[in-house]
């Protein structure tokens, strides 16, 4: 009868408040479920003071405080490290925390950072604002010419950032150049993986030689999740002093994730190669779709013939996120192409994407170097509806517009 705890005698006093608390009753071990249990805490119990102060935070040999990692996260962290193809995982509250992170931890005041001209908006900002205040520069390179983007790097560059494809106007760069180039000059590069979510590609093995990026991030609010109810960004290396590195600053700023945010996306991660194959089948449907319409003048998908950087999504992947952007007929003002996303019924306007609900967002991008286009553009995220129900419903929209 282990952890049974013996009936109370007839004289026991009842001290309601330390039994409810200190109760002798242990659950027997060697349960087992496909779900991982949620362990939340901000205390962790030593069992003795010799742990205490030998206590080691660094791996995951042990557990300190709920900072520093739960059963429940140091989980999410193995396989998320596993689906990158990384050996070292970093959670934090949110993908753009992730990249705040990196920044934070690898950049000082004289330091140059380098993004893409099409990179995630509130990474260009961050860098705007809280890099420039710190003293950091940054400049914005054209992801699509690799030898200009060489001739941007200086001694001052210490970090470059790479995105593929940039997840708003979606041009497909020649990643593995542009992080060979980086590689030459022993500068640390970034990937934002939230596209390719570890599986369109390996963010650290682009040729099968090792040729990838020392960091990779992904916003798991994406496809992990799935849910479009979570958010939670991730950092994954494959070299354990830049992990440590990272992994320092992550402890001094105090950033953590929640044991039932990560089980949420522990729940989802099963079905995450099955949602991503379902979404990109979908997309290419009504991307290609979409194309053929009189109204649309360019359908931007990197798996899509003509796509800007096409060459260099097929060079590396077959599969891709059920994402891309429409840009309309000429004529059809931004006002009109705002009534089209208003005149949607499944699709529902809002940010972010791999969850469920198709998602529909109006851009007027402004012109700015290495981007030059500029113009107003559709970002549509395809969910998990049926796709004959969402061409459907782009159709009506698209009357509406022309009427
Ligand atoms: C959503 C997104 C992010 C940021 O993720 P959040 O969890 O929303 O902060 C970063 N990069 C890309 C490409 C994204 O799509």
């Amino acid at each position: 009868m282990t952890g049974r705890r013996p009936p109370h005698g007839p004289q026991a006093p009842r001290k309601p408040s330390t039994e409810l608390i200190d109760h002798p009753y242990r659950p027997p071990g060697g349960f087992e479920s496909p779900q991982p249990a949620v362990y939340k805490a901000s205390t962790v119990f030593f069992p003795d003071t010799t742990a205490l102060r030998n206590r080691q935070w660094k791996d995951k040999s042990g557990y300190t405080y709920g900072l520093h990692g739960t059963p429940t996260t140091f989980t999410l962290e193995e396989r998320i490290a596993t689906l990158e193809g990384g050996t070292d995982c970093l959670l934090v509250g949110s993908g753009l925390a992730a990249i705040a992170l990196v920044n934070a931890s690898l950049l000082k005041g004289g330091d140059e950072v380098l993004l893409p001209a099409n990179v995630y908006g509130p990474s260009r900002e961050l860098a705007e604002h809280e890099l420039a205040q710190w003293g950091i520069t940054h400049r914005l390179y054209d992801p699509m010419d690799v030898a200009a983007f060489e001739a941007m790097l200086s001694p001052a560059t210490k970090l470059v950032w790479v995105e593929a494809p940039g997840s708003v106007t979606m041009e497909f760069p020649d990643l593995a150049g542009l992080l060979r180039t980086c590689r030459a000059r022993g500068i640390t590069t970034a990937l934002d993986n939230t596209w390719g979510a570890g599986l369109a590609f390996c963010g650290f093995d682009l040729d099968g030689q090792g040729l990838g990026a020392d960091i990779v991030m992904q916003a798991l609010t994406k496809y992990p999740s799935g849910g479009g109810d979570v958010l939670m960004g991730s950092l994954v290396t494959r070299d354990r002093a830049l992990h440590l590195r990272l992994k320092m600053t992550h402890m001094r700023l105090g950033l953590h994730v929640a044991g039932n945010d990560t089980e949420l996306v522990l729940r989802s991660l099963p079905t995450l190669p099955l949602r991503y194959a379902e979404q990109d089948r979908s997309a290419r449907v009504l991307a290609q779709w979409l194309a053929a319409r009189p109204e649309v003048a360019e359908v931007r998908h990197p798996a899509l013939p003509g796509a800007p950087g096409h060459a260099q999504w097929a060079s590396l992947c077959t599969q891709a996120a059920g994402l891309f952007s429409i840009t309309f007929a000429a004529g059809i003002t931004p006002a009109r192409g705002r009534a089209f996303v208003d005149a949607l019924r499944r699709f529902r306007i809002g940010y972010s994407w791999g969850g469920p609900v198709s998602l529909a967002v109006p851009y007027e991008l402004k012109p700015r170097a290495g981007l030059p286009q500029g113009g107003h553009l559709v970002r549509l995220a395809i969910g998990l509806e049926d796709t004959e129900d969402l061409r459907a419903d782009l159709e009506q929209a698209l009357a509406v517009l022309a009427g």
